[in-house]
């Protein structure tokens, strides 16, 4: 059964997938890419950052002959591509917001790509849609560096894997009949994470024990609650499976959680529609290993890089997307850079310390001074396997913060108590309501908030 498993394995990377990635879609050279990949995460530090200024030049200089914006912009503020000599001098950019994609977007698309390229959006936390768009190329290095950043979890594309996975819509249709056989072709199961009810959590544990996943691949927040329904109900009957968390940054007791219902090996991964895998955890589990070869990350505020270790917005530049260059993107995240150590793995590609979500939903004080949401999970991290399983806060238009709290087992109020005692020091006299309920669900996107600020 193992030979089985492995041939099949290396049948698929042999046949399948070079068939699938380079025929039939559009003969994209991600296989290529990935062979760069696997080379160039060795690099010394200095040769990736050497690496990663060609390729950030090249992409000025392209967006400065072709895309009306850049052009524009760089002569606004006299940068010249080939005079750039490191990352730094990006500095002279403001970043690209949201909004000035919207406003701009007919100047922000290549007329050499026009009508070429692939077209994708996202809803938005803030409810307001972006659209945007990338070339074929930039889709291979986008798969190539998935990949390549999975693998360091054990995942082999034709291995089978587990999705615990949001499902925004049912497939259908031709396309539905596509993407259901290339998931069967690369043994991929997919259970909606979005169905948390009893039935649908019973059903994603015997998938699993049918399927024998050799990677879990999840939405961080609903895999924490499967992994309690599952410690809970004594439903482990398995060895350890790698889990690789996406969508929602990981928290310490998720992380617990999540260990104990499946093995040690929990990853955490930062991406995005937009860009794609931006950077995951190796091994060591120390940090995520940002995709260097494919985007450049910047942690800054007001545009300006703040130092390692210090909380910013995220800045991304997505290196080989010439359809519709984005430099110095600000994606509405907020995370923090790792001083500069080297990784116990060899690996000298940089590291983010811990992304903090959305700046949209970081709470103020009185005084409009931010109140990390992380203080929260802080708080709860302690206690909140013993205590609560869940909990929400939502800060009102008028500052007052209302905590929902799905409660454990093992929950006191005593206990509780003291928890929520220690919320006033960070709350600065911000008035605490506590609300204790069932099941908090998930957004429409199978995201769970735990931050909430409310706009009037
Ligand atoms: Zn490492």
């Amino acid at each position: 059964m193992q030979v089985a498993r492995k041939l099949y394995g290396w049948t698929y990377q042999r046949l399948f997938s070079p068939a699938w990635e380079r025929w039939v879609r559009h003969r994209r050279p991600t296989l290529d890419y990935l062979a760069i990949l696997e080379e160039t995460q060795w690099l010394s530090r200095q040769e990736i950052q050497l690496l990663q200024l060609q390729n950030l030049k090249q992409l000025l200089s392209y967006a400065k002959d072709h895309v009306p914006y850049y052009r524009q912009l760089f002569a606004k503020v006299g940068l010249e591509p080939n005079e750039v000599r490191s990352a730094a001098d990006l500095v002279a950019l403001p970043p690209l917001t949201r909004e000035l994609i919207r406003e701009r977007y007919a100047d922000l698309v290549s007329p050499e790509h026009l009508g070429r390229t692939i077209k994708k959006g996202t809803s938005g936390s803030t409810g307001v849609p972006l659209k945007f768009e990338y070339n074929l190329d930039s889709e291979a290095w986008r798969i190539a560096v998935r990949i390549r950043g999975y693998r360091w979890s054990g995942y082999q594309p034709g291995l089978p894997v587990f999705y615990y996975w949001a499902q925004a819509a049912p497939l259908a249709g031709a396309l539905g009949r596509k993407i259901t056989l290339d998931r069967a072709l690369k043994r991929e199961i997919y259970h909606d994470s979005m169905k948390q009810d009893e039935a649908s959590m019973l059903d994603a544990v015997s998938a699993i024990r049918s399927h024998k996943p050799r990677v879990i691949v999840c939405y961080v927040q609903s895999c924490a609650l499967l992994s309690r329904f599952i410690l809970e109900r004594g439903l482990r009957d398995w060895d350890d499976i790698p889990v690789l968390c996406g969508a929602e940054p990981l928290l310490p007791a998720d992380r617990a959680v999540i260990a104990k219902a499946f093995g040690p090996h929990v990853y955490e991964t930062y991406g995005s529609r937009e860009t794609m895998l931006i950077a995951s955890e190796c091994s060591r589990h120390e940090g995520m290993h940002l995709q260097e070869e494919n985007i450049l990350t910047e942690i800054a505020l007001d545009g300006r890089p703040v130092a390692a270790g210090e909380i910013g917005d995220v800045l991304v530049t997505d290196l080989h997307n010439y359809g519709m260059p984005l430099i110095r993107y600000q994606n509405g995240d907020t995370a923090v850079m790792m001083k500069d150590a080297p990784c116990g793995c060899g690996r000298e590609l940089g590291r983010l310390a811990r992304v903090d979500g959305r700046r949209a939903d970081t709470m103020s004080d009185r005084n409009g001074k931010p109140i990390p949401g992380i203080v929260f999970h802080v708080l709860f991290a302690d206690a909140r396997q013993e205590l609560i399983n869940q909990f929400q806060a939502v800060q009102k238009p008028t500052g007052n913060v209302h905590l929902k709290i799905v409660r454990c087992p093992l929950f006191t109020d005593a206990a509780f108590k003291t928890v929520v005692g220690r919320f006033d020091q960070y709350l600065g006299g911000l008035p605490l309501s506590v609300e204790f309920c069932e099941k908090i669900s998930p957004g429409k996107n199978g995201k769970f908030k735990s931050i909430v600020v409310e706009r009037a």
